[in-house]
């Protein structure tokens, strides 16, 4: 598929780097019989055993790093020896380089391969010899951990691979791990700090209160708190506050992290806490300060500003069937279609937007070659069949009713099958701008509407080939992996959704977009995710499941934080009105969250748990 791909590039004349990029792949059919060796320069080979290990670990070749390790052992004193000379030596390249913006974090987490199978060749010896027992040349330990109710482990991964590539000690305790357990072990293990990594917003209470149990129990040592949802400012306002005798640092990302690791394990860390403690302290004021600026209103002014959205001269598509439809007939192949790169870089911390990104001035080369092993490791996925995506969807017909979606069994909406509750915005607009709830997409009782919704999962598989590699002591492999099973949830998300639009639902079923037109999502009607911003709320999750029956459907779960296991998922609904848009609720005030408790059925305390990181007030109980 890659080479017909690019062979059609430059016979259909699709990019302007066609002819380069059929060039390049033609090199590994070079010589016939589809080898992969292309005519590779080898005169570093001839090199001193130093300049060869730095050469290796810098460009992240493995293929003679144990012959290579092997040579420098026999003619070292000892085997940490190497460790600690040459390999570390060439680290620190690597290291620098990286703190340069010279090189990226593929190439590094690739460095970290070959340094981990150097490492693994001399372990026997160093065993062999005893002494190095416990004589580890660690520059400190850190306990990594995704917390509970949360599964998504590939930007902590990354960090303890850039980490312990810069010769720190990570204990990784994986997903889902309890305060009680990341406790437990920081004591056994004699930690110096602790990672708290995690995906989705619960997950910001749950380090809060891994935080206070830190406080509880005394310890002194630092938190580091790291993942998509998190920011400096939740971490200065929610978690800092909580743990007084140690500090807690927000980490951007993965090239951030060393600096930050190897600042707190100085001889001026005392200063460095300092100095990060008061920042917070700073940023926390502020916060508060700038809260009280912003004019609110009350749920029902809210609610006389609603979007107007025309109804009268518009008529909902009536889907091709009620209930729930379980989707098989996609192949892995045919979802690989609908890729969208560009977040697939991010993840490796690699910003840009893709295609462009490939021929960046500074990024380019460390692109094109990610990009190439991932194309590659694609190739395996389809023609192997590594993953097992599954999809359920659902449509009914459907009514706003207040700021709610009502959903029915059959067309005379007789019979209420159940209730999306929707969040409005409250902050005071400008003229003549809305307060927005998804409710205002749907038609009022009286006009016909519909609703639909959707769980799609790329399967489990990426976990267990991750860990295969990880075995192989090749990180690189094992993040690359989990990086396209996200994506191919993605994909298979993009590829339903169209296909709800042109066929089950049907409402736009003359639809012919480009692939590049679907990622960018100009087709008409959209595609909310419960715990994204416009329903920050992921209890709505619970409401999907039971209608869609998705579980038994897909395999799908959700955790106790609403977190979706296996963490390659993807769920929302389908509202099709032509003038509905992604927006932001943004926060929530006291008469809402009230109002919304009552119209849930929940209690207001639970409610206010789970809005915790939207709510504009101090809750009571808390
Ligand atoms: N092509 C991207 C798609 C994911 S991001 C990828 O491969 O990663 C876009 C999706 O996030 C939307 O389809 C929607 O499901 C969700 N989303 C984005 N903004 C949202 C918002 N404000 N409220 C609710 N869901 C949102």
């Amino acid at each position: 598929p890659e080479l017909r791909e690019a062979c059609e590039d430059v016979v259909r004349n699709r990019r302007p780097d066609a002819t380069e990029r059929l060039l390049d792949l033609a090199q590994r059919y070079h010589g016939g019989g589809g080898s992969k060796t292309r005519e590779k320069d080898l005169t570093w080979r001839e090199w001193d055993v130093q300049k060869r290990l730095e050469h290796a670990l810098v460009n992240g070749i493995t293929e003679y790093i144990v012959e290579d390790t092997e040579e420098a052992r026999v003619s070292a004193d000892r085997p940490l020896h190497v460790i600690e000379g040459p390999l570390m030596a060439g680290m620190n390249v690597v290291g620098d380089l990286f703190g340069a913006g010279k090189m990226f974090l593929p190439q590094v987490v690739k460095s970290a391969r070959v340094m981990k199978q150097a490492v693994a060749h001399l372990l026997p010896y160093m065993e062999a010899e005893k002494a190095a027992a416990g004589d580890s040349s660690a520059k400190g330990k850190v306990l990594m951990a995704t917390v509970k109710g949360d599964v998504h482990d590939i930007g902590k991964n990354i960090v303890g691979v850039v980490l312990a590539c810069n010769n720190y000690d990570i204990i990784d305790l994986g997903v889902m791990v309890p305060a009680s357990k990341i406790l437990e072990t920081a004591r056994s293990e004699k930690v110096d700090m602790i990672g708290l990594s995690g995906l989705i917003t619960p997950s910001l209470d749950e380090m809060a209160h891994v935080a206070s149990e830190m406080e509880r129990e005394g310890f002194d040592i630092p938190l580091l708190i790291g993942g998509a949802t998190t920011s400096r400012v939740h971490t200065a306002v929610k978690i800092n506050p909580r743990y007084n005798r140690g500090q807690t640092i927000y980490v951007t990302d993965a090239s951030r992290a060393v600096g930050v690791v190897s600042k707190l394990l100085s001889d001026d860390r005392l200063a460095y806490a300092r100095e990060i403690g008061a920042e917070y302290e700073d940023v926390a004021a502020k916060y508060s300060r700038g809260d009280k600026n912003k004019r609110r209103l009350s749920l029902e002014a809210a609610r006389a500003n609603p979007v107007q959205v025309d109804f009268r001269n518009w008529q909902a598509t009536r889907p091709k069937f009620f209930g729930t439809k379980v989707i098989e007939d996609f192949t892995l192949a045919e979802i690989a279609e609908h890729l969208d790169w560009t977040p697939f870089f991010q993840t490796w911390e690699m910003r840009g937007v893709y295609p462009k990104i490939l021929e960046d001035e500074k990024q380019g080369a460390a692109a094109r070659a990610l990009f190439a092993d991932a194309q590659d490791m694609l190739a395996r996925i389809i023609a192997e069949d590594w993953f097992q995506p599954r999809a359920v969807i659902g449509l009914w017909p459907a009514n706003r009713v207040g700021d709610d979606i009502r959903l029915y069994t059959e067309d005379s909406r007789e019979q209420e099958l159940a209730t999306f509750y929707t969040l409005r915005q409250q902050v005071e607009k400008r003229e003549g701008r809305p307060n927005v709830a998804l409710a205002d997409f749907i038609a009022p009782v009286g006009q016909d509407d519909y609703i639909g919704g959707f769980v799609v999962t790329s399967g489990p598989q990426d976990h267990q080939l991750a860990k295969r590699f990880k075995d192989e002591n090749d990180d690189y492999s094992a993040i690359m992996v989990q990086a396209l099973s996200d994506r191919f949830a993605e994909a298979l998300a993009e590829l339903i959704h169209a296909r709800v639009r042109r066929d089950h639902w049907g409402y736009a079923a003359g639809e012919t977009l480009t692939n590049a037109e679907l990622i960018q999502e100009t087709y008409s009607g959209i595609r909310p995710a419960a715990g994204y911003p416009a329903q920050p709320d992921h209890t709505e999750k619970l409401t999907l499941f039971r209608l869609l029956d998705a579980t038994a459907a897909t395999g799908v779960e959700l955790t106790e934080s609403m977190a979706m296991w296996p963490g390659s998922s993807v769920s929302g609904i389908y509202i099709a009105h032509p003038d509905a848009y992604y927006f932001g609720v943004a926060k929530v005030e006291a008469d809402q969250a009230a109002d919304y408790a009552r119209r849930k059925g929940m209690d207001l305390p639970e409610v206010e748990r789970w809005l915790a990181p939207v709510l504009n007030y101090v809750p009571a109980y808390r």
